[in-house]
């Protein structure tokens, strides 16, 4: 007969224990008995019995971000946009109206204008950068106020503590989507958020190998959510969360290496010919550089943008020239990418639109790693030239 694991005598681990979490990559458990069964069922002792209700590896997870956050509990989910559905959902019924910034990630935008509706959910949508606006919106009743802590791609950053009082009064809990700072950078719940939504797909993770999201937070939702997330089918796969596990034991010292550059190149690139002018938080010029500095200290991100004299062919000649410095429409990778929110992120906002948020067709969107400075540099003179 095979022997299993979770045999005690029969198990191979004999009393050593292993000093990194074991990936768990099995979809269901084997109990000893009904009265097991019962017991884990009820709550009243630990187990797993099925992984899209749970695994050890979700679990282990959890419990290191929901650490990280300051958060009483965290939920693993198999995306970004999987956590913030199921935060949705577990908020909002047929009828409700929710507060959201009108400088959300294009997904989100295009769920809560598009995918909302189709249930009887509306979304007014208002710039969280001026205080009196969200202040009107949520004289009418409404069921949650949305908000991104840095928006994408020009780093506009969200006073947390006004719109956490604000949401309080107007007894609407505040959802911070906090994927681009991570906590590294700003725990949101520290600030009067109630829920926190990361995508671990981005620089949590850190290595570009996973897809992944967790919801955190105080109370309440705790125990509403791990059934949301199974019914829903928004459950984390174990490989996806081991890897992420061992990719967040480095973000802080990631983050910090990331952001040096980052502020390191900002300062650098303003000076560069063909160069019209560079977005950083972390720079004096930013609008929301005294907000920053409240909110993340003296550590502003690993995401800068600079815009090139010439428009579209200058970026396509930078491209060209650059390639050290891959394309690719994503972030928070240990090697610097780079995006082009005009032709990417935000390829189906209209002229417009892409004209009020300052999104132009010379608008590189870096997503800083952990290199030498200096090869940056070096990098990025070929692609100017
Ligand atoms: C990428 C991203 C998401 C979605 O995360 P996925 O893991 O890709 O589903 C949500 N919000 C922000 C700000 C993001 O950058």
């Amino acid at each position: 007969m095979a022997r299993r694991f979770s045999d005690k005598t029969a198990s191979p681990l004999g009393r050593s224990t292993p000093l990194v979490s074991p990936l768990f990559q099995s979809s269901v458990y084997t109990l000893p008995d009904l009265d097991t069964l019962d017991m884990i069922m009820d709550g009243k002792e630990p187990g797993f019995i099925y992984a899209r209700d749970g695994h050890p590896n979700a679990q282990l997870l959890a419990e290191r971000i929901a650490a990280l956050e300051r958060a009483e509990w965290a939920i693993m989910c198999s995306s970004g946009m999987a956590a913030i559905s199921a935060t949705l959902l577990a908020h909002l019924g047929q009828g409700d109206r929710l507060v959201a910034s009108n400088f959300l990630y294009g997904k989100t935008s295009q769920l809560l204008r598009d995918e909302l509706p189709r249930y009887g959910i509306t979304t007014t949508f208002v710039d969280t950068g001026n205080l009196d606006h969200v202040r009107q919106a949520l004289a009418q009743p409404a069921s949650l106020l949305f908000v991104e802590t840095l928006s994408n791609p020009l780093l506009r950053v969200v006073n947390l503590p006004a719109l956490a009082e604000m949401a309080q009064r107007s007894k609407c809990p505040l959802i911070v989507d906090n994927t681009f700072a991570t906590p590294a950078l700003v725990r949101p719940l520290e600030h009067g958020a109630d829920v926190v939504i990361e995508s671990l797909t981005k620089m949590m993770g850190g290595h570009g190998d996973v897809t992944l999201g967790a919801i955190c937070g105080h109370g309440e939702l705790s125990t509403q959510l791990p059934p949301l997330v199974s019914m829903w089918g928004f459950a984390a796969g174990p490989f996806d969360c081991w890897l992420a596990e061992r990719g967040l034991a480095t973000l802080s010292l990631r983050m910090k290496q990331a952001s040096a550059n980052a502020l390191g190149l900002a300062s650098w690139l303003g000076g560069q010919l063909h160069v019209e002018r560079v977005v950083y938080p972390g720079l004096p010029d930013h609008p929301d550089h005294a907000l920053a500095q409240e909110l993340c200290g003296d550590c502003f991100g690993n995401m800068l943008c600079f815009e090139l004299k010439g428009g579209r062919a200058a970026v396509n000649r930078f491209l060209r020239q650059a390639p050290e410095i891959p394309f690719s429409p994503s972030l928070g990778c240990v090697n610097t990418t780079l995006s082009h929110p005009a032709s990417t992120s935000h390829r189906h906002v209209s002229p417009a639109e892409k004209k009020r948020q300052g999104i132009t067709d010379g608008l590189i969107r870096l997503s800083v790693g952990i290199e030498e400075l200096v090869t940056l540099q070096e990098s990025i003179v070929k692609g100017l030239s």
